[in-house]
């Protein structure tokens, strides 16, 4: 049985450059590439060979006849991207007949391109500086360092390196989570120094890091909430998904959350990945979660919880749900307890979208199965909060409008808003406020009047907060590229005092 990409894929495209036969696609430099929910492998012309199982930094793939039980249904995800209908495995029959990438099988692929870049064609040594060490950072670095010529400093406002991918992802995601041993491997180059507990603009402003170094990369992520502009929100019991998923991931940030578990009903207000995140940490066994890098906080603010069902609340309907269908197939073949009403569901034939239709069928499967009596993931779909119930200053319930013109009471005791992430403006550079991005050029940073001389953009803060770990990859790739060419046209000057500027830096 061929290989399967499974729910943990990050979307960095490692395994394009691996895979022989060229069987995984979208490849980066395919179209969908950007907004695809992870890649697939075609499973006609998959040779079995595992060289992406290896390539792969967060164990994805698996042979086939390998896949655990709660992975079997992403045969079918993968098989029917190429226009293929299931392959024999347990699970429902998806019946996809359309191919979302064609494979002209007379044609033998052309095998993705692997980069080898040589040394840099300037003269000295050249110094970058990167703000941040999340993913983006770590790739930019990565891509940097392959040149003999570069040195690379990170500074790093938090006490542990590597960004969201720490903080952020789920802890019970620990294959995606061990993409920080690829990191760890980065960052092991003794030409790259993190300077952890350094925050820009705080310990050490933008002007000094553009004197030091010959360029400067801002990988500063986009840390803020948006708000949710409604009534009773800034009341006791409601937060941002952001500050709950650092309490549990002990962001030093969050270490003092105030989290009252204490009653039956949470809200949680937004569909997408981190929604359903926070949702299923609320509901697992806890034992489930002990032997993860969940704080212990959290683990013993979970084992006293009186939270029985968390409502994931969607203000569309479901054909428009923000999760993608790989985090969907993982609740649910996972074994946490989701129930949704079937009344809130169009039929899976409504949407001419191969990843949605898949969704909508998922979706009424849990909406046949019993509700669950114990701990439990209600789907409440196409109600928009309105307003949240306060009494004595404390979060009581959410009143939303409902399809059918009338308003509901949801019960809550705890509110939690998950409606999406923006960048913060950085002083010194310019800011999209509307975007909530750095503006920029292929990377270069750009105001009204053009680019700004060496400095550069990378990851969330530069494309907004979309895509997985991996899209940092090829967004850095982007930047870093942009740089070189910089430093090879004469654009960018190699100063004499890089090198020794580097050094002082470095003894900091
Ligand atoms: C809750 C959550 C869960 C996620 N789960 C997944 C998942 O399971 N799988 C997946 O593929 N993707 C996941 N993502 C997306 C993924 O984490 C992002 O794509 C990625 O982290 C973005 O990388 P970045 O480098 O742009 O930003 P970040 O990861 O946010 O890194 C920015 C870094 O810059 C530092 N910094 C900021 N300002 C300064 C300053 N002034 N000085 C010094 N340092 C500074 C920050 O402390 C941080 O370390 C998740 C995202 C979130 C929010
Ligand atoms: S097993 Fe080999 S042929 Fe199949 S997808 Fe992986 S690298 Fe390609
Ligand atoms: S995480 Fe990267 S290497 Fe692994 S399956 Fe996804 S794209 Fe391929």
């Amino acid at each position: 049985m061929p290989h399967v990409v499974t729910q943990a894929c990050c979307g960095d495209a490692s395994c394009v450059y691996a895979c022989p036969v060229n069987c995984i696609h979208p490849t980066p430099d395919e179209p969908d590439f950007g907004i695809a929910e992870m890649l697939y492998i075609d499973p006609n012309t998959c040779v079995d060979c595992g060289a992406c199982v290896t390539a792969c930094p967060v164990g994805a793939i698996s042979a086939g006849h390998r896949l655990t039980e709660g992975q079997e249904r992403f045969i079918d995800i993968n098989a029917s991207m190429y226009g293929m209908t299931r392959s024999g495995a347990a699970g429902p029959d998806i019946g996809l007949t359309e191919a979302r990438f064609p494979v002209d099988r007379g044609r033998r692929l052309p095998l993705a391109p692997i980069a080898h870049p040589d040394a840099l064609d300037v003269d000295g040594a050249v110094s970058v500086g990167i703000v941040g060490s999340g993913p983006s950072a770590m790739y930019a670095a990565d891509d940097l360092l392959r040149y003999p010529q570069v040195s690379v400093t990170m500074y790093e406002r938090l006490d542990r390196p590597f960004g969201l991918s720490r903080f952020g992802v789920a802890p019970d995601h620990q294959s995606t989570r061990s993409v920080m041993r690829l990191f760890d491997d980065i960052a092991r180059n003794p030409r790259l120094e993190i300077r952890l507990n350094t925050e820009v603009g705080r310990d050490v402003t933008l002007d000094e890091l553009r004197r030091r170094h010959t360029a400067v990369i801002w990988a500063g992520g986009a840390p803020t909430d948006k708000p949710l502009p409604i009534d009773g929100a800034d009341a006791d019991g409601v937060t941002s998904a952001t500050s709950f998923v650092g309490w549990y991931n002990d962001h030093p940030d969050f270490a003092d959350l105030d989290v009252d578990l204490s009653g039956r009903e949470v809200v949680v207000i937004g569909t997408g990945n981190v929604a359903l995140d926070v949702a299923r940490i609320l509901v697992r066994d806890p034992d489930d979660l002990a032997d993860t890098s969940i704080s212990a906080t959290a683990l013993s603010a979970l084992r006293t919880s009186g939270v029985r069902r968390v409502t994931v609340l969607g203000r569309r309907g479901a054909e428009h749900a923000a999760f993608t269908l790989p985090e969907l197939v993982g609740l649910v073949d996972g074994g946490i307890p989701v129930t949704v009403d079937a009344q809130d569901l169009p039929s899976p034939g409504s949407t001419t979208d191969p990843t949605s239709r898949t969704k909508l069928e998922v979706l009424a499967e849990i909406a046949a199965r019993p509700v669950p009596t114990g701990p439990h993931i209600r789907f409440a779909f196409g109600r928009a909060p309105r307003e949240i119930t306060v009494v004595d200053g404390r979060a009581r319930g959410v009143v939303v409008d409902r399809p059918d013109g009338f308003q509901e009471l949801l019960d809550a005791g705890l509110v939690l808003t998950s409606i999406g992430y923006r960048g913060r403006p950085v002083p010194g550079l310019p800011f999209d406020a509307d975007r909530g991005v750095i503006p920029h050029d292929a990377g270069r940073v750009r105001d009204e009047s053009g680019p700004v001389p060496g400095m550069y953009v990378t990851g969330w803060i530069k494309r907004g907060p979309s895509g997985f770990i991996g899209t940092n990859k090829t967004d850095s790739g982007e930047t870093v590229a942009s740089l070189v060419d910089d430093l090879e046209s004469g654009r960018l000057p190699v100063r004499a005092s890089s090198r020794r500027s580097l050094l002082r830096v470095g003894r900091r």
